[in-house]
Parts: structure tokens; C-alpha cells; sequence
């Protein structure tokens, strides 16, 4: 089935209300509508309306498992879809709503099963982004809303990745220009006595912590080759792969280079095409194949940024194989290798000192 996608170009420093209240009335009447949020794109349906959420699914290619997060313009709006608030809950919300921190809840009977995978919890987020938030109060203010991509892909953070994929399967795409974070949000489980981080993002383990004690990480996120089952259902679908062969490569800097310029140069003699992700301190060093630089190693925020666009550019170059270096895991670092590991499906070269 092939729809007119149309595409509404958007100023965020000066919101067009009318073409916002057109997406508005498109999600009332059960339509698939993506737009900005500060993590990625997403792609939005009435989360109350079991039919429009089950065109995610299709949209996507999404397995119907795999539950979506609902999105929220205000605080008061939980209230309707959740069966208790935990005081955790508020405490976050405080925190860090509107942004990039999504809470797990009981579900009451507003929320359908298509909505949540079938399970009897929601996973709700108050998005920053302005665009994102007058769309919500646009529409009758539950949005659901996964990451606007093809299932399997790299979520999208521009408008034209969103295009890429979906296309003639949509009604509409809000472009607000690039994303700010580029990862999806960090999603903590309030349902569990001790709150449980899903999946990691910019707001770090740290930081939930702080305002709450105790918190601690899902196992399955912890080791790859875990016997424990991610609780997030979507962390054990192969996830933001690029179509090559991607491989990380890690150790000290030089060994490195090194070990990507050997490995690349046997491959080009194979007649094949092969990608580097590089930093600014090291895109220079490299003699084969096309570098896209990701960023300076100390600027975690900009690797996040434009982590997914250069897994998409080599897509669209059509290269056999990627080569990435490994960035440094603390702050919003442990979100990027989450992302990247998974992308690479742990593929980890371990190289020593070149002397
Ligand atoms: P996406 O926005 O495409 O990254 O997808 C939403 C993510 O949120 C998926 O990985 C889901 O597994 C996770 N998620 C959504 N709802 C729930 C829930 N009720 N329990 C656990 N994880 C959830
Ligand atoms: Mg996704």
C-alpha cells in the first residue's frame, strides 16, 4: 500500500500552529504522523486508538511484541493512563521532564494492549522538544511513538532518514531539521522495588541515582553473550545495524589505526568497499577506504549525534564492510557502545600496543 507522504517543513523558534493543528487532527483520526523529538525522530499514533498503534507495527515492520512509549505533553496527563504513580516517579519527573527519561508504569484500561506489546505495563516520556510538545497537546495528548525507521535500522535523526524509510507508509513527516542527542531515550523500570535501567541513554545511571539511591542496570544490558533475557522487549531484536559487515575495534589508539589501515588494505585488495567511523584525532591516520569523522574523542555528545547518520551514510555508500574505533563509556559514552555493540552485534577486535 502506497500513501502521499506529505513532508511540513518546521521552524522550531517559531512554530507554525496551523500546520501543527493539521498533524493534530491527522493523529485524531487514527494517522501515522513522525516528528522531532531531542533523542530521535519518532513515528506517532494515537495511543489510545488500538487501530492507529497497530500501524506502527505495519509501518515498521515492527514485531508486535516489541511495546511503544507513549508520549506526554504534562505532567497531570499520566494520570489518565497509568494505574499508580510510585513517589520515584515524581521525583524523576521533577528532574528531568520534560527530556530524555522514559518511566515504566502499570497500565490502566485507556492504554489497549496493541499499544504496549501486550503487556500490562506503559512506558511513558515527556519529550523536550518544542515541536514535539505542541504537537501532543495537538492531538488529544497521548501520542505513541517509536523511532521513525525501518525495524532493524539506525533510528533516524533528520528528516531525509525518515524519508528513507517510510515514505509512501505514512501521512505525514514534521521536519524540525536534526535532532540535538541523537540516541534514543535512557528507560528506567519503576515497577520493580529497585528501579531498573532497560536501556541506557543521556540520562546515566548516575544521574537516576542521585535523585533516587538505589537503581541498578538490567543484567541482560550488562553482558552480551547473558543467559538473562532483556526486560525491554526491543533490546533483543537485532537493532541499529547498519547493512555491512561493522566491526569495533578497541585498545590503545595506535594499535588501533593500525590493525583498521591492515584489515582495510587486505579487503581493497579483495575488491571490496569499506567505511571507517574515525575521531578528529585520528581521521588523518587512516590510508584505505571512505573516514566519516564522528567527532573529538573527548565530545561524547557530538559521537551520540551523529552515531546513527554515519551508520546511515555508509548505507547509502553501499559499503561491505565498516570499521569503528571504541569511545570511552562513561557519562552518555556507555549509551553510544550500548548502541554500537548492538549495531555491530559484538563483533569486538581486541588489539595490543603496537611495541
Ligand atoms: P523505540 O522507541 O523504537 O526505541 O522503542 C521503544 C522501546 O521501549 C522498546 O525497546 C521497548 O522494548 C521499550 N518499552 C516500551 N514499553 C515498554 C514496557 N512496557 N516495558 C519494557 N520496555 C518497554
Ligand atoms: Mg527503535
Amino acid at each position: 500500500m502506497n500513501i502521499k507522504t506529505e513532508i511540513v517543513k518546521i521552524n522550531p523558534l517559531a512554530i507554525d500552529l496551523d500546520a501543527i493543528a493539521r498533524a493534530g487532527q491527522l493523529l485524531k483520526k487514527g494517522g501515522l504522523v513522525a516528528f522531532p523529538t531531542e533523542t530521535v525522530y519518532g513515528l506517532g499514533a494515537d495511543a489510545t486508538n488500538p487501530q492507529a498503534s497497530q500501524k506502527i507495527y505495519q509501518a515498521k515492520g515492527r514485531p508486535s511484541d516489541n511495546p511503544l512509549i507513549v508520549h506526554i505533553a504534562n505532567r497531570a496527563a499520566l494520570d489518565g493512563i497509568v494505574a499508580n504513580i510510585p513517589p520515584q516517579a515524581d521525583l524523576l519527573a521533577e528532574k528531568f521532564w520534560p527530556g530524555p527519561l522514559t518511566m515504566i508504569f502499570q497500565k490502566n484500561e485507556s492504554i489497549p494492549y496493541e499499544t504496549t506489546g501486550g503487556m500490562d505495563t506503559v512506558a511513558v516520556r515527556m519529550p523536550s522538544d518544542p515541536i514535539a510538545l505542541a504537537l501532543i497537546e495537538a492531538s488529544n495528548g497521548y501520542i505513541a511513538a517509536p523511532s521513525a525507521n525501518t525495524s532493524g535500522r539506525p533510528s533516524p535523526t533528520r528528516t531525509e532518514h525518515v524519508v528513507q524509510d517510510l515514505d509512501g507508509k505514512i501521512d505525514m513527516i514534521v521536519d524540525g531539521g536534526a535532532v540535538g542527542i541523537g540516541l534514543e531515550s535512557t528507560i528506567v523500570d519503576l515497577t520493580e522495588e529497585i528501579p531498573v535501567i532497560l536501556r541506557p541513554g543521556y540520562i546515566t545511571l548516575e544521574m537516576l541515582q542521585e535523585v533516587l539511591g538505589e537503581v541498578r542496570m538490567d543484567p541482560g544490558l550488562i553482558e552480551a553473550d547473558s543467559l538473562q533475557k532483556p526486560k525491554a522487549p526491543g533490546m533483543k531484536y537485532r537493532h541499529y545495524a547498519p547493512k555491512a559487515d561493522l566491526k569495533v575495534v578497541e585498545g590503545p589508539l595506535s594499535a588501533v589505526t593500525k590493525e583498521i589501515n591492515n584489515r582495510c588494505e587486505i579487503l581493497i585488495k579483495q575488491g571490496k568497499q569499506v567505511g571507517i567511523i574515525a575521531t578528529e584525532e585520528t581521521k588523518a591516520q587512516y590510508e584505505y577506504g571512505t573516514v566519516i569523522c564522528i567527532g573529538a574523542r573527548d565530545d561524547e555528545d557530538a559521537i551520540a549525534r551523529h552515531l546513527y547518520g554515519s551508520l546511515r551514510e555508509f548505507d547509502e555508500l553501499g559499503v561491505d564492510a565498516i570499521f569503528s574505533e571504541s569511545f570511552a563509556s562513561a557519562g552518555i559514552g556507555q549509551a553510544v557502545m550500548n548502541r554500537l555493540l548492538k549495531a555491530a552485534g559484538h563483533q569486538v577486535l581486541e588489539v595490543k600496543d603496537v611495541e
